[in-house]
């Protein structure tokens, strides 16, 4: 994965001069404040002899499982003019062959344990770093030590073998033609501007394609050997391990790394701050949407040392999360300036940002998008915020670092481990989550609106502040391009307007009015394999409780139904397809949903309706102290949909600005072209989302719809799953369920008798000016239900990705990403689909198209062979570990055996089944669905 972006909150902060009020703080937390940032104490940080860092942190979720990654601090800034591409291709030859590891070994490996491999999904690398992933099951002992030794072996050993060099040309080529279209040809004329003076502008991490096409193989060993070295090294290891075998571990790998003489110096590259103001319009008639951005000058980030420059890093988080709360709100207008937009911090090069407004615009076209940008900043510039702004902020804040402290011991390594990599790439602080929390306790809520507002007037940049304006985005009739000079007086003009401060609208300050007439449980029943209890309400609606230990602090939701879309006529397909997300856009009871976030501030609940083709369902999560007011909500989704034709037409107006070009997008064209293909047009096709769909919306309709199926709750089945217990929770579910209106009448689906296409089908599609196609294989048909032979086709499309990255990806050279996926539906009728999907270039789409059927064929004939079907079964095992010790993957699992109306124990004898399957399976699965009788090709290839 290529890193472009580092948009948003660093912990790191801006330049500011320290002028804070301590009012109402103690003595003791002023004195704090002069303290350095103190390193939690739960990692191991320590330094080989040759210079290489090392972070070790034990950490027991999940259990037996170890994180490990090879943090690099080099990316694309240290490459020569002849190296463009090169530190991106040096990550790809790590795992093409090495000292201990030949050719496509380690990944070979990591299947073979269970670790996954898809195309950069263990690596990636940016402007000034590479980091390499590993994650590895410990339940064998010689899988930890092998695991050191491909980071060993990464760190010093990369073989670099000539044919392989050459080998994967083709593939980074690849990944170089998955990224080139409208966005990219823009992205190359924006770029250079925004770090003019600077090496970021010459160094995009992906390199060029004449580089990458004919560089010396030398010229990749010299990147290797200048810059893989042990004191721009780190080995960070969190998980289930006990840290004095970690560092041995470490110590026996990395402690032999020889430091390099004379090392060339690692250079940080500046980004000089923008002098002059600057507009620039470009344009590209693949573009779908116009986009305006304000770049401001780049600053050096401000490093976090102090507990002082913590509490600064709170103030800036308050203003920048209140001025961005500002800018959604402007969206809710009938005749929004822009369909999304904001201001934030961000930034692409290391030790520098800037101050960033983007807008997606709408019918008022840039002038209305640059006003609203530049007076939104200049209120909270000028008049700062509100009390009840601030207020609400800290108690968001507070309620996130909570919620983060409680799940202290239940935090996955996954999602510590980057923490460390950031300490050691760029100094992120990293005072563990006990200090964290304390410094919230002991500041925020001290922090003054006065302080938060000088903060504000002295961070944001002025109307004087030198600036470079974009306007990107496609040439159209109907759309008055300015030239650059009416661009950029644009946004020099919009600050001069009369600006009045915020107001704040009084809103309600519960959710409900009163309480619901409460049901009662009129049946109980425990499911003890499971640890699951049913519980049957008066009204009909049944509930599966799971009380679980996995997080402290969470509890999720689903419910579901048949019924859905499809009971509908197909005249009214778009008022009843997006009906749920209409009352989304429109609000509860009587709040809209900016009024909604407003009256939850402090609490952590969410809760979202969807009617689908076929069932209409509700998903929701919250914290364990706001279960109530997470049910209160299902209760308001029910019961209290709200009309608003404002926010109505805002959405609509929104959604027709976003999509009224995107046909100009070559894959949008295609996608459409291929439902075409498949469903010949059927009323109830699917369809791609165009502006002219979504002005066949009829809000009253769609508010019918949606009250045809939410208003009544017989037959719903909830799934609750978390930290709660059931004498507490019981209550709450006769009082906002158990009030829920039921008739009692029966609910189920209709079969419109949407079927895809049978027989041979070849089409092609041309669109694009870029050397792209893209290749898609379905295979359909009906075939009985049943979840044996559902995990015997999963475990078919598994063994075809191995064989894709293996004979596609790797001997080919041809592909980048891509892969097989499978799936087996019992409703509305009985039915799998198998679809094969191949990004590529023009040149190579038959010998591709050959090479997959190919290795279709190979497994129709001989199977699969027991090394790969065992590589698919590891992989499988090692998710379900992981999985069942997760809230999410319970409610799902519980969900998905109500509707299949199966039994939930068979969730407990998975891997049983998963070691039944057998080659033979697996071939006779193939013969069965990849029928060469029956399948439909259709091939993007571009206009000539
Ligand atoms: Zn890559």
């Amino acid at each position: 994965m290529l890193r472009f972006h580092k948009l948003l909150h660093s912990i790191s902060l801006w330049t500011y001069a320290l002028t804070l009020l301590f009012l109402g703080q103690s003595v003791v937390a002023q004195e704090k404040l002069k303290e350095k940032l103190p390193i939690d104490p739960t990692v191991k940080i320590g330094k080989l002899s040759n210079g290489l860092t090392y972070y070790i942190r034990k950490n027991v979720k999940p259990e037996r499982k170890i994180e490990l990654r090879l943090a690099v601090n080099v990316g694309s800034i240290l490459e020569d003019d002849d190296q463009q591409g090169l530190a991106h291709f040096v990550e790809h030859m790590a795992f093409n062959g090495s000292k201990n590891f030949q050719k496509n070994d380690i990944v070979s490996f990591l299947q073979s344990i269970g670790v996954e491999f898809g195309a950069d999904l263990n690596a990636y690398t940016g402007f000034d770093e590479t980091v390499y992933i590993l994650p590895i099951p410990t339940e064998k002992k010689e899988n930890i030590e092998k695991g050191f030794q491909i980071l060993e072996d990464w760190a010093s050993t990369v073989a670099f073998d000539g044919a392989e060099i050459d080998k994967e040309r083709g593939v980074v080529l690849e990944e170089s033609r998955g990224g080139k279209g409208a966005e990219d040809r823009m992205f190359r004329v924006v770029y250079p501007k925004m770090f003019q003076g600077s090496k970021y502008a010459e160094r995009l991490p992906i390199g060029k394609d004449d580089i990458l096409k004919n560089f010396k193989h030398d010229v990749i060993k010299r990147f290797y050997r200048d810059w893989y070295r042990p004191d721009l090294m780190a080995v960070i290891v969190v998980g289930d391990i006990e840290p004095a075998e970690a560092e041995r571990y470490i110590k026996t790998h990395f402690e032999k790394l020889k430091p390099v003489a004379n090392p060339r110096p690692r250079a940080y590259a500046d980004v000089p701050a923008r002098a002059t103001s600057e507009g620039l319009v470009v344009t590209d008639p693949e573009a779908t949407n116009h986009v305006i951005e304000i770049y401001y000058p780049s600053q050096r980030e401000k490093e976090t040392v102090t507990v002082s420059d913590y509490r600064e890093y709170l103030v800036r988080r308050l203003f920048t999360s209140i001025l961005s709360q500002r800018m959604q709100e402007l969206v809710q207008k009938a005749d929004p300036p822009f369909v999304f937009g904001g201001t934030f911090v961000g930034g692409y090069a290391r030790g520098y940002e800037s101050f960033q407004s983007i807008a997606y615009l709408a019918k008022g076209g840039p002038e209305a998008a640059i006003n609203a940008l530049v007076q939104e900043n200049e209120r909270a510039r000028k008049f700062g915020f509100t009390a009840a702004e601030l207020d609400r902020t800290k108690k968001m804040m507070m309620k996130g670092i909570e919620r983060s402290f409680n799940e202290r011991d239940k935090t996955e390594s996954a999602n510590l481990v980057d923490e460390y990599v950031n300490h050691f790439l760029q100094q992120e602080p990293i005072p563990g989550i006990e200090k964290e929390f304390q410094y919230h306790k002991d500041y925020l809520d001290a922090i003054t609106l006065e302080e938060v507002n000088a903060y504000t007037a002295k961070n944001l940049p002025s109307p004087t502040t030198p600036k470079l304006v974009v306007l990107q985005g496609p040439e159209k009739a109907d759309f008055k391009m300015p030239t650059k000079e009416e661009l950029l007086a644009m946004a020099e003009t919009a600050a001069k307007a009369e600006i009045k401060p915020y107001e704040e609208k009084a809103i309600a300050t519960s959710l409900l009015e009163k309480s619901p007439t409460a049901g009662k449980i009129t049946a109980t029943k425990e499911n003890t394999a499971i640890g699951t209890t049913t519980v049957t309400l008066s009204n009909g609606v049944t509930v599966i409780l799971k009380p679980t230990d996995f997080k402290n602090d969470q509890v999720i939701m689903n419910a579901t139904r048949f019924g859905g879309q499809y009971l509908f006529d197909a005249k009214d397909r778009f008022s009843a397809e997006f009906s749920s997300v209409v009352i989304s856009q429109m609000g509860i009871g009587s709040f809209s949903p900016v009024d909604l976030r407003k009256v939850l501030a402090g609490k952590s609940a969410s809760v979202s309706p969807r009617i689908g083709p076929i069932s209409e369902t509700l998903t929701g999560s919250c914290s364990a102290v706001d279960l109530e007011t997470m049910l209160q909500l299902v209760y308001l989704n029910f019961t209290q949909p709200r009309k608003d034709q404002e926010l109505f037409t805002s959405f609509v107006t929104k959604q027709q600005s976003l999509y009224q070009n995107m046909t100009s997008n070559p894959e949008f064209t295609f996608q459409d072209s291929v439902f075409n293909i498949l469903y010949k047009g059927h009323a109830w096709s699917p369809k791609v989302p165009k502006g002219e769909n979504i002005g066949l919306i009829n809000l009253d309709k769609a508010v019918e719809i949606y009250k045809a199926r939410f208003g009544d709750a017989t037959g719903f089945t909830f799934v609750i799953v978390g930290k709660f217990d059931l004498a507490q929770i019981k209550p709450m579910l006769e009082t906002y369920l158990g009030s829920l209106p039921a008739s009692g009448k029966k609910s189920t689906f209709k079969d419109p008798g949407l079927r895809p296409v049978k027989g041979v089908v070849k089409k092609e599609v041309r669109k694009g000016t870029e050397p792209k196609s893209f290749i898609r294989l379905f295979w359909n048909g009906e075939t009985p239900y049943n979840e044996t032979e559902n995990l015997k086709m999963q475990a078919l499309s598994e063994v075809l990705n191995i064989k894709v990255i293996e004979k596609l990806r790797e001997d080919l050279g041809g592909i980048y990403s891509g892969g097989v996926f499978a799936r087996m539906s019992k409703y509305p009728y009985s039915n799998y689909s198998f679809g094969m999907a191949l990004p590529c270039g023009p040149e190579n789409v038959d010998k591709l198209i050959t090479a997959a059927l190919e290795e279709i064929a190979k497994i129709k004939k001989d199977g699969p062979t027991e090394a790969d079907l065992n590589k698919v079964k590891e992989t499988w095992k090692q998710q379900y570990v992981v999985n069942v010790k997760e809230n999410n993957f319970w409610v799902s699992q519980l969900i998905q055996s109500v509707e299949l109306g199966a039994d939930p124990t068979g969730i407990l004898s998975y891997e049983k089944r998963i070691a039944t399957i057998t080659p033979k399976d697996v071939k006779d699965a193939a013969v069965k669905y990849l029928t060469d009788k029956n399948y439909v090709q259709v091939v993007l290839n571009p206009e000539k």
